[in-house]
Formats: structure tokens, sequence, C-alpha cells
């Protein structure tokens, strides 16, 4: 039976270490690491996801600021408050919860944040430095599984990592941040997508695998190797309102050494990565970096 990795805990545990470290930043500087939050219109997930943000940047005492726009923003509009956020010398990092309504080009708003205040890591700056080697701010999620895998003594380096999904926010970055040297990387990434063929050939080489498509169960035990390590960062609403991953769990936890759960895996790590960007780009704002 596989050993659970807890992202609920670690999440924990690494806020507090934020916590502290935003306590230091707030006596060396008399102010608080500070995060806005924009969001435009009133999708429920947007909702939820932004309020669990600034729920847990209260809690890590950074803080937050909501700038809730309504439904019918123009894209003028929008790139209007985005450039205020950059001049606002109280606010460290800038975070515009997506999707945005369709008259909204997403990547005119992810280019438009100041790469200091990029702590989504989605803009081109930091991509770039990723892809270069010489990350300033890495996504959220990839960091976050890095993370999951590292402070469970999972080895990364040498391993061969296949990763199923090649959105930017997850499976691209992921492959990126895993492949960079030095500790908690250096692995040997595989990724797939939908145009990959026999997709379990591939997964089953894996000695860690992981899951971001957005289709439930999609992994099955057969596609995994005995001993293999599972990080599942599907989050799927099944049409009895449960959250389900993309990884069959049942069946999978009996093949793997180590899985994450849905919820309580991957997405509480997302959140804390989130205020770890925040008080690395305090930092790096009061250093003149
Ligand atoms: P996305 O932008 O829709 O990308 C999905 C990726 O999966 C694409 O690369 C797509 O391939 C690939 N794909 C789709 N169906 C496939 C299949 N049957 N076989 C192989 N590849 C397939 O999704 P995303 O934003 O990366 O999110 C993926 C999942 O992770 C969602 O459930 C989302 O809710 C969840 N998520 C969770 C967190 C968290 O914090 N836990 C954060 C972000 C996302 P193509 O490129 O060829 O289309």
């Amino acid at each position: 039976m596989a050993i659970l990795l807890d992202g609920k805990k670690l999440a924990e545990t690494m806020q507090a270490e934020i916590a502290a470290g935003a306590a230091d930043f707030l006596r060396a500087h008399g102010r608080r690491p500070g995060l806005a939050a924009v969001l435009v219109g009133d999708n429920p997930a947007s909702q939820v996801y932004v309020r669990n943000k600034r729920r847990a940047c209260e809690r890590a005492g950074l803080e937050s600021w909501l700038h809730h726009l309504p439904a019918t923003t123009s894209q003028a509009e929008l790139l209007d408050l985005v450039a205020r956020l950059n001049a606002d010398p109280a606010v460290d990092g800038i975070l515009v919860q997506l999707p945005l309504p369709k008259q909204i080009s997403e990547g005119a708003i992810i280019r438009a944040v100041s790469p200091a205040k990029d702590v989504d890591g989605f803009g081109p700056e930091s991509l770039g430095l990723l892809a270069a080697g010489h990350p300033r701010f890495l996504p959220c999620t990839p960091h976050g599984v890095q993370q999951l895998l590292v402070r469970n003594g999972v080895k990364v380096p040498g391993a061969h990592v296949v990763i199923v999904g090649r959105s930017i926010i997850v499976g691209k970055s992921l492959a990126l941040v895993l492949l960079q040297k030095g500790p908690g990387a250096d692995a040997t990434v595989t990724v797939c997508h939908s145009r990959s063929r026999d997709i379990g050939a591939v997964t089953r080489q894996g000695d860690i695998v992981v899951v971001a498509i957005g289709q439930a169960k999609f992994l099955k035990a057969d596609m995994v190797r005995p001993g293999a390590v599972v990080v599942d960062v599907g989050m799927n609403r099944l049409p009895d309102g449960k959250l389900a991953g993309d990884v069959d769990f049942e069946a999978v936890q009996e093949v793997a050494s180590a899985i994450t759960p849905v919820p309580g895996g991957v997405g509480p790590m997302t959140i804390t990565m989130l205020l770890y960007n925040t008080l690395e780009a305090a930092r790096g704002r009061e250093a003149g970096r």
C-alpha cells in the first residue's frame, strides 16, 4: 500500500515558515509583504480560489487586497488596474485569477504584470528565466509538486519523471522546473499530451508519474510501474459533487510506493507557493533586485 504524500500537512509546515519570514520582513521594513488579487466576473470556482488564497495570506501575516471587477470589464480597464498595481509600492505580488471573460486577452494581461511582481510565474520574463536555468519565480503548482516530492524524501535527481499534460501552468513548467540543475531537480523528464501514442507504455517507465490533464481517474493501476511515486494534480468535479483527481486513486495506491490524495495533495501546496513567491518578491524589491 502506498504511503500518502500529505500536501495539507506540508502546506501547514511551509506556511508557518513563511509566516516567520513575513514577521522578520515586517520588523526589518515596517510593512508586510502584500499580494493584490484581481478577480473579474463571478465564476464561483474563481471566487473560492481567491478567497482561499487571501485567507492563507492573512494567516501567514501577509497583506492582501481584492480588486473585484464586473464581468463586463474591458481589456483597457483591466490593463489600467494592472498598471496602477505595478506602480503601487505596497504591492509586492499581483495575482490575476484566470480564466478571464472572453473580451479580455489573458496573454495581454499576463504580459502587462511587472516581472518583479509576477508571483504566479506565468509571465514571459519569469518563464524565460526558468527556461534559461536562472529562475526568479517558479510557477506555483510545479513548485508545489517539487516541494511535495523533496520534503517527503523522494529522490528526484536522476529519476525518470513522466508528466502527462503540457499546459504552461502545470505540465510544461513542471518539466522545466525538474530539468533545472541542482537539488530537487536534475530529473530525466518525459512529457505526454493528447497527441501522445500509448501513454500507458510511457507512464510505466516513470519512477515518478505526474498527471495534470483534467480527466477524472485517467491514470489506471496498469499504467504504473510497481513502486513508482504518483502525483495527482487533477481537480475534477464529479456529477455527485465530489472532487476527483486524474488518478484512479483506489487502484493505483495498491501499486505505487507513494501517492498524493485529492483533495489534500497538490492543491494546498499551490497556494503555499504563491505566498512563498510573494515573500520572495517583497524581499527582492526591498533589496533592489
Ligand atoms: P489544461 O490547460 O486543460 O491542459 C491539459 C493538458 O492535458 C493539455 O496539455 C492536454 O493536451 C492534456 N490532455 C488532455 N487530455 C489528455 C489525454 N486524454 N491524454 C493525454 N493528455 C491529455 O489543464 P491544466 O490547467 O494543466 O489543468 C489540468 C488539471 O489540473 C485540471 O484538472 C486542473 O483543475 C488541475 N489543476 C490543479 C491545480 C492544483 O493546484 N491542484 C492547479 C492547476 C490545475 P494538449 O496540449 O495536446 O491539448
